[in-house]
């Protein structure tokens, strides 16, 4: 445990750990399976505070560090990555916007009942032709009397099936579109004109859905733009904020599932037999475990370092970016070698292995793939002045 968490975060991290152990991790076959987290559990998830992790005590949540928040996402991600992805939103991308941004009306009508888990809250930013190219969204908002009209598609909107509050980014000024022609609304679920398409079927995440949002004529109330009348055309800037939180989190979660993957390994050659003995007597088994013990060690000193001085206040951009390459990176050569250390029982959905080794691939895409966080990170080395 990090020597500079509080005694009452202790504690609730290890309620935490405890819930992950009886109460989800016995289900996360069946969760797989069904493609869903049964409502009773998502219920003991809102009672347990965690869908208010890092939205502030003010507005009804724990108000959690950056490092306590990552501490709780390591407990989370040891099992199926769904559940950490049913509340990731919530306390990420669907409501970081408001809570940075927002009036203080928006704040106190919609973050209480996202940190309780009454309403999910969801961000809907990339389209068709816009993911790692934000700026080329095409939705559009046009003011017509008290309300902007919203047209346009938006597609892998994690949870956008359990949202009732929707951060949804579009063009109010195609002439100046990124500098100060994109603008952040709160789209509410049931807005006329607004829908949402069938969920897609993906490799990973299963528990998770993605789906499209499809804005059709969709009224939305000029005092839903994020930050009031004042913020119109500051959108983008409220997108990328939001987006820089989250590769920490991700971070966390690909240290998680790796050091899960680790353990699994390592109860595995305790008991595998090879050649008569158990396979843990090989030097190349020990040398693999080796391996991925030092860069688990190696990602979780970055995450925590990197997570520490942004709750000092520190611009930690470029290093978020190295946290999220490096720990999505690592999960997933640790899931591959865990399938050499399984070998053929590895594809056995029973291993656990074969759904890490899907699951943590989708790490490297969202919030910004590898290639986006490595323009990020070149771009600061290119860019500093030689001391
Ligand atoms: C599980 C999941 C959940 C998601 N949830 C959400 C959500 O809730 N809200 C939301 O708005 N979006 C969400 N997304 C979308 C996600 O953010 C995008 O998929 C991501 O930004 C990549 O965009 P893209 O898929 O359009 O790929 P593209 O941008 O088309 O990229 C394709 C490939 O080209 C590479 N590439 C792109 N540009 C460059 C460049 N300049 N230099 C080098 N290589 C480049 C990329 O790294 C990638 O490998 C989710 C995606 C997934 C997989």
């Amino acid at each position: 445990m990090d020597p500079s968490v509080s005694e009452d975060f202790r504690n609730y991290l290890i309620k935490v750990r405890d819930f992950v152990q009886k109460e989800l991790d016995p289900i996360h076959m069946a969760v797989e399976r069904e493609a869903e987290i049964p409502e009773d559990v998502v219920e003991k998830m809102r009672r347990l505070g965690l869908f208010g992790l890092s939205i502030s005590k003010t507005y009804g949540g724990l108000g959690l560090t950056t490092l306590e928040e990552v501490l709780i996402y390591e407990e989370i991600t040891q099992t199926n990555a769904c559940y950490r992805s049913r509340i990731g939103t919530s306390n990420g991308i669907g409501s970081m916007g408001i809570l940075y941004d927002g009036t203080e009306e928006q704040r106190r009508h919609y973050l209480p009942r996202v940190a309780s888990g009454e309403w999910t809250a969801a961000f809907a930013l990339t389209e068709p032709d816009a993911g790692s190219d934000a700026a080329n969204i095409s939705t559009r908002a046009v003011l017509d009397g008290d309300c902007w009209v919203l047209n346009g598609t938006k597609q892998f909107i994690t949870n956008a099936d359990t949202a009732h509050v929707f951060t949804t980014i579009a063009v109010t000024d195609e002439v100046k579109k990124t500098s100060g022609g994109v603008t952040a609304f709160i789209v509410e679920q049931g807005m006329a004109g607004f829908s949402v398409g069938p969920a897609d079927i993906k490799m990973g995440f299963k528990g998770s859905h993605t789906h499209e949002l499809i804005f059709k004529d969709c009224r939305v109330p000029r005092e839903n733009v994020i930050g009031g009348m004042e913020r119109v055309g500051q959108g983008f800037k409220t997108a990328m904020r939001v987006l820089d939180k989250g590769r920490l989190t991700i971070g966390a979660c690909a240290v998680g599932a790796s050091q899960k993957v680790l353990d699994l390994c390592v109860d595995r050659v305790r008991q595998k037999l090879a050649f008569g003995t158990p396979k843990a007597d090989m030097q190349s088994v020990q040398f693999a475990l080796a391996d991925m013990a030092t860069q688990i060690y190696a990602a979780r000193q970055m995450l925590y370092n990197t997570a520490r001085r942004k709750d000092e206040g520190q611009n930690v951009t470029h290093e978020a970016s190295m946290v999220k390459v490096f720990c999505t990176e690592m999960a997933s050569r640790i899931a591959d070698k865990a399938m050499d250390i399984f070998e053929e029982d590895g594809i056995l959905t029973s291993s656990r292995i074969e759904m890490f080794l899907r699951d943590v691939r989708l790490y490297r895409i969202y919030e910004g793939t590898s290639e986006i966080q490595r323009i990020i990170i070149s771009r600061h080395l290119l860019n500093k002045k030689r001391e």
